[in-house]
């Protein structure tokens, strides 16, 4: 998808409201080489805005996951629910880490449904940098 320009003040505002970390996976900003990415919470081929509300903060491979989707299947209920909003849903609500701390482990309909759609379980580049912060004891976040 073609980039958005997005106001320096607004990107300065996500930044901040996403504590500098992945919405999805918590990776923070100054553990991953890549500048975090502005995405669309509702994608813009979805009918989304630009408008900050819309804004959130994603590390490049939950979004690539991402990409233009809204929705998923829960494998448990087997109903299409749509995906979880950083901005409006509470992580620990609808996630969990494992217990070696490698892969996130959706709660509820619409956690499981994001773990499957974005591959917060299973993305390998993820759980080899993932194994190595948490050998050194950055990972996973304690909040
Ligand atoms: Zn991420």
């Amino acid at each position: 998808m073609a980039r958005v320009y997005i106001p320096a003040d607004i990107e300065r505002r996500v930044r901040h409201a996403a504590r500098n970390r992945c919405g999805y996976c918590s990776s923070p900003q100054q553990l991953v080489m890549g500048q975090l990415e502005i995405e669309h919470l509702i994608p813009l081929a979805q009918g989304g805005t630009s408008d900050e509300s819309n804004l959130w903060l994603a590390c490049s491979i939950c979004n690539g996951h991402k990409s233009e989707k809204i929705a998923a299947l829960d494998p448990e209920t087997l109903e299409v629910v749509r995906l979880f909003n950083p901005r409006l849903d509470k992580w620990q609500t609808n996630f969990q880490w494992s217990e070696d701390g490698l892969r996130i482990v959706g709660k509820t309909p619409i956690g499981r449904a994001t773990v499957i759609a974005l591959h917060l379980d299973d993305d390998p580049i993820a759980l080899a940098v993932r194994s190595l912060w948490v050998e050194v004891g950055w990972f996973p976040p304690k909040d």
